[in-house]
């Protein structure tokens, strides 16, 4: 069958919407029509040349949600008309981490940004007759996708899947960092850098673990203003004010418990620690360009002041569990969901929308099918 799909071709150049071949789902796989599809920083780090792939061309989009068309051989658990969101790590349920209800840390990781599904084979070919990769073996920017049944979690019919796309990735990634990998602490102080489609997650993670203090920075006003709805108690324009200087002030010259970091750079993951209290947790959320190989922090200032430095993928969740579980949070009021989608585009508007993201015109951008 045929599928309007986004790929890349080479770094830096702008992402094509082309006609790709698409073949029917094999043996453990599913066909999805995509309703919705989030603009995630991680495609765009691709597209600017900061995260290698193992191939190009490569369909892009990872953050997505859909119907079921059609599902192969031996598929049990999904069936036609499912509604789904598309998880960007399988959940594969046999490796050690998923034995260990640890299925974000997947053993076979490596082969997210390689191209192929896992059999080492492709799905998709363009009208060269040239074979395209899936990123994070979804390319979820297209008409339709074939996933894995490991990448596919099925969710209740009765929540939008124009908003359910969002828990894919950049809500369970923001949420669960606070929640899961911090566990803050209710009454403590918490400083987020980076307002983005993970970052303002971070903000609702805090505030639904009771924080006291939640502190957004960013340089944009309009997600500094943003994320007081969202549950922020303070907010520093970066342009305008020192972080950590700002930071301390606010918390009476102590730091913070729990500082986030989500733009990525060594910069700011060195003013997230600079910005944190004693025994205090600094989680790198973002994906640094792999050309940085250094963070410059004080290695005395890790033991004297005793902190914690980490970092975190889909906010330590399974996401099997993790998406309905915060699909249910929706629906008590407890997350907000529909505000963090400022803008949806049409699949050919996708570079557009990456320029509005880095314009800072967005929490997420969010293309949209045709139901
Ligand atoms: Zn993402
Ligand atoms: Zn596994």
């Amino acid at each position: 069958m045929q599928t309007r799909a986004a790929v890349i071709y080479a770094p830096r150049e702008p992402i094509r919407i082309e006609e790709l071949e698409l073949d029917e789902p094999r043996a453990g796989e599913v066909l999805v029509k995509m309703r919705a599809v989030g603009l995630c920083h991680s495609d765009y780090h691709v597209v600017a040349g900061n995260r290698p792939v193992g191939m190009m061309p490569m369909a892009l989009g990872h953050e997505g949600a859909g119907i079921v068309e059609r599902v192969g051989e031996g598929v049990t658990r999904i069936k036609p008309g499912d509604h789904v969101v598309l998880m960007f790590i399988p959940s594969c349920g046999v490796c050690q981490w998923c034995r260990a209800g640890q299925s974000y840390a997947w053993a076979q990781q490596i082969n997210l940004a390689k191209g192929p599904q896992r059999d080492g084979t492709y799905r998709l070919r363009n009208r060269a007759g040239q074979n395209v990769g899936q990123f994070c073996m979804l390319g979820a920017f297209s008409e339709y996708v074939v996933a894995h049944q490991d990448s596919i979690c099925v969710i209740e019919k009765n929540v939008s899947l124009d908003v359910a796309c969002l828990v894919g990735c950049g809500v369970a990634g923001g949420f669960g960092a606070a929640v899961h990998r911090a566990k803050v602490t209710p009454g403590s102080s918490v400083l987020v850098i980076g307002l983005g489609g993970v970052g303002m997650n971070i903000v609702q993670g805090a505030r639904a673990s009771s924080a006291a203090t939640i502190i957004a920075a960013d340089r944009f006003d309009q997600k500094l203003a943003w994320a007081k709805q969202f549950g922020a108690t303070h907010t520093i324009n970066v342009e305008r004010e020192d972080v950590v200087a700002k930071t301390l002030e606010i918390t009476n010259g102590a730091g913070v418990n729990f500082a986030f970091e989500a733009i990525s750079t060594p910069q700011t993951i060195a003013q997230a620690f600079a910005a944190t209290a004693k025994l205090g947790t600094i989680v790198v959320v973002g994906l640094t360009p792999q050309a940085e190989t250094q963070i410059p922090i004080s290695p005395l200032q890790l033991v004297l002041m005793q902190k914690t430095l980490t970092g975190t993928l889909y906010g330590a969740s399974n996401p099997q569990i993790e998406i309905p579980r915060l699909l249910n949070l929706y629906k008590l009021g407890l997350l907000k969901l529909d505000e963090l989608v400022t803008q949806t585009y049409a699949l050919d508007e996708i570079n557009l929308g990456y320029a509005d993201m880095l314009a800072g015109k967005n929490i997420r951008g969010v293309i949209t099918f045709d139901a």
